[in-house]
């Protein structure tokens, strides 16, 4: 996810004016997300982030407070910890980690967008997988490319008092170690598969630890909008990497989006891959507007270009 879709927030804006605007108009009058209140929460001294205990070695630090409401994994093995995502770098994620852990941190990106790596600067060992769209993101982003979207707008409450719109950017960082599509990262007596899935970014990957029964998901699976429409996103590859997450469903019980919500029922690999097979259907229902489509599915949508890119070949 990159941004928040607030089309019916502009539009009632135009229509009545910002004053006259409802209260439920606001992203974050769905929030607290009752959900979450079936995890255990976890006192780190910051009010930015949430962090939960999802199981005895899975923590979620999640930020609720601005509406990307990005999550990220904290794994904790016998030897090592796997940090999955480090957030927008607006709260200090570091010091989150070390109240959780003393062991040694390795990272690892469900995708190079800067609300997943923001501070991945703050961690000594970054693994990753090896594209030219990751190598062009980890050199990081200036102020400029955030004007619109980080904004205080997108913040509802507890912004951390050093943090400045000004001056946000998303940090360089450089990689330790790539890894292949398919490689198992051990923790100690925790085993992690990375396998691609390709499509909302050139770079997405799935993260499986079968032991625990979880697919950690990236933005290729949360209940809200998917977004498949940008330049780098390709929604044939979605369409297959939908399938390939779809044939791990019986090695998983749960699903770990990067956001909004977690620990989610692995059946949405069933309801994921028939949404994208419907989407080649052109007899299925979709609103079309601003060169994209978008396919309801009930919990989730799927937003593509419009007309979208399956089956397009080269030089059509
Ligand atoms: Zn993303």
């Amino acid at each position: 996810m990159i941004t928040k879709i607030i089309t019916a927030t502009l539009a009632l804006f135009i229509m009545t004016g910002c004053d006259q605007t409802p209260e439920e108009e606001n992203w974050y009058d769905v929030m607290p997300r009752a959900s979450w209140s079936n995890f255990e929460l976890v006192d780190t001294g910051q009010d930015w982030f949430e962090v939960y205990k999802l199981t005895d070695n899975t923590f979620a630090i999640y930020e609720p407070n601005q509406w990307q409401e990005a999550i990220s994994y904290l794994l904790i093995g016998s030897e090592k910890a796997l940090l999955v995502d480090t957030l927008q770098g607006i709260g200090d994620l570091k010091a989150v980690i070390d109240q959780i852990t003393d062991l040694p941190i390795i990272v690892v990106n469900t995708h190079s967008h800067y609300d997943h790596v923001s501070s991945n600067y703050q961690f000594d060992t970054i693994y990753s997988i090896n594209t030219t769209y990751t190598q062009n993101n980890a050199k990081g982003h200036p102020h400029a490319d955030y004007v619109d979207s980080m904004t205080i707008d997108t913040v509802w409450k507890n912004l951390p008092e050093n943090f400045s719109f000004e001056f946000y950017e998303s940090k360089a960082y450089s990689i330790d170690k790539y890894l292949k599509n398919g490689e198992t990262i051990n923790i100690g007596n925790r085993e992690i598969e990375v396998i691609q899935i390709p499509g909302h970014s050139p770079d997405s990957v799935m993260l499986i630890d079968e032991q625990n029964r979880m697919m950690f998901t990236g933005d290729s699976f949360y209940p809200a909008p998917l977004y498949v429409y940008s330049d780098t996103s390709s929604f044939q590859e979605f369409f297959l990497s939908t399938q390939l997450m779809f044939s791990r469903r019986e090695d998983v019980d749960f699903l770990m989006p990067g956001h909004n919500e977690t620990m989610l029922k692995a059946e949405y690999l069933n309801e994921l891959r028939a949404a994208t097979m419907a989407i080649l259907n052109p007899q299925t229902p979709k609103t079309v507007e601003n060169g994209r489509a978008t396919y309801d599915f009930g919990d989730f949508s799927i937003i593509t270009k419009e007309p979208h890119d399956f089956g397009v070949r080269r030089g059509e």
